[in-house]
């Protein structure tokens, strides 16, 4: 059913354009590109590309209305002796910022950084409908297949396509991911999926699947109309994924490495159920590792290669469907929008900014991350989660929230103390709205 690639570790061969090829017989409608080796030690997403690719040119299907292109991550890394680098000198998916981009910095990750994300900026200038981004990858660690995606409106709609796990918030824990720069820089809806272990056969057809599904969430070709498939590729994904197919989970919390000798607790695997200070998830030098807050580990870390400062693992809560559903709702209505200042305590707007919010770190520490999320807001600045026990941060909250109220209530009748507050305060958390939501739905940047 698929070939191994422990047995053949030269299929990829060497990479020579970071196209892999593209599909666009009409000339009209979406545009889907697909990126897969990001990570040079990650070569099942251009094996997949390839398939896909292949079966497209050699069925040439009637009803593909729109461009699905293919593009090769990291060349530099994919075409490294070392077959297993991961990088040359810095993991491209964390370089992904316009400031870095623009930069005078040097170094073999960032100019393929430059080129990948040039190559998206072409794709986009030459869309004519909505654009969709997909980042294919695979992890260190035995896993489910998944998604990560920023929580807008419009990647939901996308995502629903998918019977696979979703992980909201991955972007507010890390900066610099090739996914984050598609959407808030170029307007893409935009995923990252990972299909599966590094070296596992079955994350090549996993892949494989996530591209067909792409095919026909982004609306250009139906899975029934396209060349005959073994399974239906949603039936793949839903059977890697088991239990876990369209749950949604926040991811909360990032422990980075932080010590030399650090490992993962043996037997500890991706979507464990962790307890608050109960589960030792790993060690190092100083000791044991734990949680600040309970939920599932999520991509613990077991490349071999480990550096200080790399992620050693996140927690992720799930998320409810009502709690999704209110969440839709909430953020279709502009006088929500314009009624948080007024109406939360320690919440203001920032200045110069329409769709951002200042809030008031003693407040933040209370509302918490998923309010924001709720609303619609993403995290631009903000403070680690702090270690508190219930009691203490009910205590908290109420203090800050009479706090914070009794000063908008002065500010409001007596005058001066809300005006004197200064414009924006370094200890502030910064959330800005989801770009998507924001944007008309045809405005592809
Ligand atoms: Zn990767």
């Amino acid at each position: 059913m698929h070939e191994s690639l422990a047995d053949e570790p030269t299929e990829l061969g060497l990479i020579e354009r970071r196209e892999l090829g593209f599909y666009d017989p009409w000339r009209t409608g979406p545009t889907l590109a697909v990126v897969g080796g990001v990570h040079g030690n990650e070569p099942a997403g251009i094996l997949a590309l390839r398939r896909v690719l292949e079966r497209l040119h050699e069925h040439r299907p009637e009803s593909f209305r729109g461009r699905f292109v293919g593009l090769a991550g990291n060349l530099a890394a994919l075409n490294h002796p070392d077959r297993h680098t991961r990088y040359v000198e810095a993991d491209l998916n964390r370089l992904c910022t316009p400031g870095l981009l623009a930069s005078d910095s040097e170094g073999p990750d960032l100019d393929e950084a430059r080129g990948l994300t040039g190559a998206l900026a072409d794709e986009r200038d030459r869309a004519r409908g909505p654009f969709v981004v997909l980042d294919l990858h695979t992890v260190s660690s035995p896993s489910p297949p998944f998604i990560a995606m920023s929580d807008s409106l419009r990647a939901r709609a996308v995502a629903r396509h998918f019977p696979l796990p979703i992980f909201l918030a991955f972007e507010e824990n890390l900066t610099g991911l090739l996914a984050d720069y598609a959407t808030t820089e170029l307007g893409a809806v935009s995923m990252i999926v990972e299909g599966g272990q590094h070296d596992d056969p079955c994350s090549v057809e996993v892949l494989e699947a996530v591209v067909w599904t792409a095919l026909h969430a982004a609306g250009i070709l139906a899975i029934g109309d396209g060349p005959e498939l073994d399974t239906d590729p949603r039936e793949v994904l839903a059977r890697a994924a088991g239990g876990y197919a369209r749950g949604v989970f926040d991811i909360r919390y990032r422990c980075p490495i932080g010590r030399d000798g650090f490992a993962i607790e043996p037997g500890r695997r991706a979507m464990d159920k962790v307890r608050r200070h109960r589960t030792v998830i790993a060690r190092d030098e100083a000791g044991p590792i734990d949680t600040p807050i309970s939920g599932r580990l999520f991509m613990p870390n077991r490349q071999p290669a480990r550096r200080v400062g790399d992620d050693g693992f996140f927690i992720a809560v799930e998320v409810g469907r009502m709690w999704l559903r209110l969440s839709a709702w909430l953020r279709r209505r502009p006088l929500v929008h314009r009624a948080i200042p007024a109406l939360m305590p320690g919440v203001r707007r920032r200045p110069g900014r329409e769709h951002d919010l200042l809030v008031a770190p003693e407040i933040a520490a209370v509302l918490r991350r998923q309010i924001f999320h709720l609303l619609g807001y993403r995290l631009i600045r903000s403070t680690p989660v702090e270690d508190l026990s219930r009691v203490r941060r009910v205590w908290r909250g109420v203090m800050a929230v009479g706090g914070a109220a009794w000063r908008m209530a002065a500010g409001f009748f007596v005058g001066g103390e809300r005006g004197a507050l200064p414009d924006e305060r370094p200890e502030d958390w910064i959330v800005a709205r989801r770009t998507l939501d924001i944007r008309p739905e045809n405005d592809p940047g």
